[in-house]
């Protein structure tokens, strides 16, 4: 397995190259140049180099990193046993927002309906795994109340943005005979139209329902859905892998509550994605980090 470690770097050996309101790119002591997408933890890796994430920490900039020295950090030094449980997955389960889609869903509805920063401040630290997910879900929901109408508007102005590799992965593993599912925090009514382009059915999709009165008036979300509380991702994975008895099922995310999804009865792998954000704690966790899903499409040759 990958040797997956966190270090505090002291601010003063690494050079900010700028500092732009909350954007900040580092050039890491390793030589590695970063930039920050928000000032909540998540940092975006900029160019080239595919395993390194950092973020500011007390005194310093934490950063996380798949091997170093001796421990080569190139997929090659990935252990034989996770590249093997990838391609014998009889289960792929794929988050959604910042890892199948490039963007956070709630956030641009959020942004469509004028409450973008603040409801884009929640989602960061519910994502941290600081704020209970149910609670935050509420609580950015109540700050633009989507009504029937305003998400109707939003979802024929504003098609899925795929992230790069996605729809190849995906028919690779349908056409493997690999059973895909999308397990996400958002809402379905927003996943719907992701789900359909990727030709996976709607039974393989487990995620949040938004709840409208009978004048189409926001009224908040099915709290009985797994996935509208902390855990509850891996509650969906658990779900699924009994339901259909896999022996072995692998989840690729870029959350805290992605990483929970790894454990006895439930994901049997966990390949963090960080091709958008990627979080140094869930980072650290990972069995596989990728930045790229070419990695992922490649090794099932
Ligand atoms: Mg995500």
């Amino acid at each position: 397995m990958a040797t997956l470690r966190s270090r505090l770097v002291p601010s003063s050996s690494c050079s900010f190259a700028r500092r732009t309101g909350e954007a900040v790119s580092v050039r890491s002591p390793q030589g590695v140049k970063f930039q920050s997408l928000s000032s909540f933890g998540s940092w975006k890796v900029v160019a080239g180099e595919t395993r390194l994430a950092l973020r500011e920490a007390g005194g310093g900039v934490m950063v996380a990193h798949a091997g170093s020295g001796e421990n080569a950090t190139s997929s090659g030094s990935l252990a034989a046993e996770v590249v093997a449980t990838w391609q014998n997955a009889q289960a792929v389960c794929f988050d959604v927002d910042s890892t199948v889609c490039e963007d956070e869903g709630i956030d641009e509805l959020a942004a469509f309906c004028g409450a973008g920063d603040a409801v884009a401040a929640w989602t960061a630290r519910a994502m941290g795994g600081s704020v209970p997910f149910e609670d935050a879900l509420a609580a950015r929901l109540a700050l633009f109340r989507p009504s029937v109408k305003t998400l109707a508007k939003f979802l024929d102005t504003r098609p899925p943005r795929f992230s790069k590799g996605i729809r190849e992965l995906v028919s690779k593993l349908q056409s493997r005979g690999t059973d895909v599912y999308l397990v996400s925090g958002g809402f379905r009514q927003m996943i719907a139209p992701v789900a359909a382009q990727l030709h996976i059915p709607s039974d393989n999709v487990f995620a949040n329902t938004l709840l409208f009165g009978d004048d189409g008036e926001f009224t908040g979300f099915d709290a009985t859905e797994p996935t509208s509380r902390s855990g509850g991702k891996a509650q969906a994975i658990e779900q699924i892998k009994k339901e259909h008895g896999y022996q072995t099922l692998v989840m690729i995310g870029d959350g805290a509550t992605d990483l929970e999804a790894r454990r006895p009865g439930g994901a049997d792998l966990f390949i963090c994605y960080g091709g958008v954000v990627a979080r140094p704690s869930v980072v650290a966790g990972a069995d596989w980090f990728v930045t790229s899903f070419k990695d992922l499409i490649e090794s099932l040759d």
